[in-house]
């Protein structure tokens, strides 16, 4: 044998180990993302679900159990004859996550582990472009203390995520623009690190980038493969799902939906230009056509407005209709460019959908192409409110699921020793 023929053979089987570690990390990822997202799981049911064959499920099983990622243990009593068969379980605790969302109107944080049991998550309203990026990330620190301490003692922090309203760099959670609170060129990811004392980064993604992924692993999207998620808040954001996966545009920016020219006679909008269709079918908006002064801006906006309308007030009313129909005559754009199977409404708009539902779907049959918009729905939000938050959550856990094994058992923050705890 030749020189040539060993080095040859031997980069074949180098070639073929990668391959075949590639094919188990991707294995191990499916199976404990499967477990993570659909709750406790036999193992018949993972086989038919990944169909891997059963002794790999086994074998797959046994590796996340011995990484502390999951656990087997006696299922739910069968309604035919015979011992329940055992399920396997996260082990929430092997992988635990802190969610941030930091919204125009509130700050929010929460506590979650694999699987998706929040441990316990809090929300603070707070009054409108009033707090630096500085002031921000120290209040984050002081809610999420609290929640952090109240882990279980042997829990790992796998991640921390955190969805911010503005335009936002993914590798690094830089924060270039956020019209909303203010903030221009932040290196938030950076700062909430520092300020949490993380040994990890923080994964820092927009709201609405968050909120799809929320409704399509846990809410009224799941396992829609084509997927746009609308946020209503100060500004309107989209967030796409493109086969499954989050659709982001070359370093992240991509959905700035609410930035797209919508009415060239229209209003004036926040990012400087003219007849945005957030500064026609936005907060603003609504606020103009219901007669609501600009100085209630923020909560207040919508508490009257949803007040004033289930009342049966008929000037605010006709302003949601008017509002709806702009938001219609968007998502038309939106269904023509993207051809979604579902348009998902978050933000206010989940708040005032039993009244603006039929005047979007009235808009957006005047711009959407017959053939694409017969296939897109149009539905409210499963998640409400919390959905960004809970795409934090699931951003955080995105590392330990790609790769178990390498992440696994890995605190993205070093745990103050349980002596140094009781003693203080
Ligand atoms: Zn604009």
């Amino acid at each position: 044998m030749s020189r040539t023929e060993i080095s040859s053979r031997d980069g074949l089987n180098r070639s073929r180990g990668v391959a075949t570690e590639e094919l188990r990390r991707h294995n191990l990822a499916t199976v404990l993302e499967h477990i993570h997202l659909s709750g406790p799981t036999s193992r018949s049911e993972l086989a038919a679900s990944t169909g891997l064959n059963r002794s790999t499920i086994a074998d797959l099983i046994g590796e996340l159990g011995g990484l502390g990622l999951v656990e087997e243990g006696p299922g739910m009593a069968a309604s035919g004859p015979g011992r329940p068969s055992p399920v396997v379980r996260t082990r929430p605790q092997g992988a635990a996550v802190l969610a941030i969302e930091l919204s125009v109107d509130s700050i929010a944080v929460a506590t979650v582990g694999l699987g998706g049991l929040v441990y316990d998550q809090f929300r603070e309203p707070r009054p409108r472009g009033r707090f630096s990026p500085q002031e921000t990330v120290q209040d984050v620190a002081k809610l999420a203390e609290p929640l952090l301490a109240a882990l279980p003692a042997s829990h790992v922090l796998a991640g921390v995520g955190a969805g911010v309203t503005g335009l936002t760099r993914r590798s690094d959670g830089f924060v270039h623009l956020a019209p909303n609170l203010g903030w221009r060129n932040v290196p938030l990811g950076a700062m909430l690190a520092t300020e949490l004392g993380l040994t990890g980064q923080v994964d820092v993604a927009n709201e609405a980038d968050l909120g799809a992924l929320a409704e399509y692993r846990r809410g009224v999207g799941s396992g829609v493969g084509h997927l746009i998620y609308i946020s209503g808040e100060a500004g309107i954001g989209a967030g796409i799902i493109q086969d499954g996966k989050p659709m982001l545009g070359s370093t992240g920016y991509a959905g700035e939906a609410g930035h797209t020219l919508i009415n060239p006679g229209g209003h004036k909008c926040r990012c400087g230009a003219v007849g945005c269709w957030e500064s026609e079918a936005g907060e603003a908006a609504l606020a103009r056509h219901a007669g609501i002064p600009v100085t209630f801006a923020g909560l207040g906006v919508l508490d009257t407005v949803l007040t004033r309308a289930n009342a049966g007030d008929r000037r605010t009313l006709v302003a949601i209709s008017e509002v709806g129909r702009w938001l219609g005559l968007g998502i038309g754009n939106l269904i023509n460019v993207f051809n979604p199977e579902l348009v998902v409404l978050g933000g206010f708009y989940h708040a005032l959908f039993p009244f603006l539902e039929a005047a979007v779907i009235e808009g957006s049959r005047l711009r959407a192409l017959d053939a694409p918009g017969k296939v897109a729905r149009i539905a409210s939000s499963d998640l409400g409110s919390d959905a960004p938050l809970i795409g934090a959550a699931e951003l955080a856990f995105s590392g330990v699921i790609a790769d178990p094994a390498g992440a696994a058992g890995h605190s993205v923050r070093i745990q103050p020793s349980v002596e140094g705890k009781s003693g203080g």
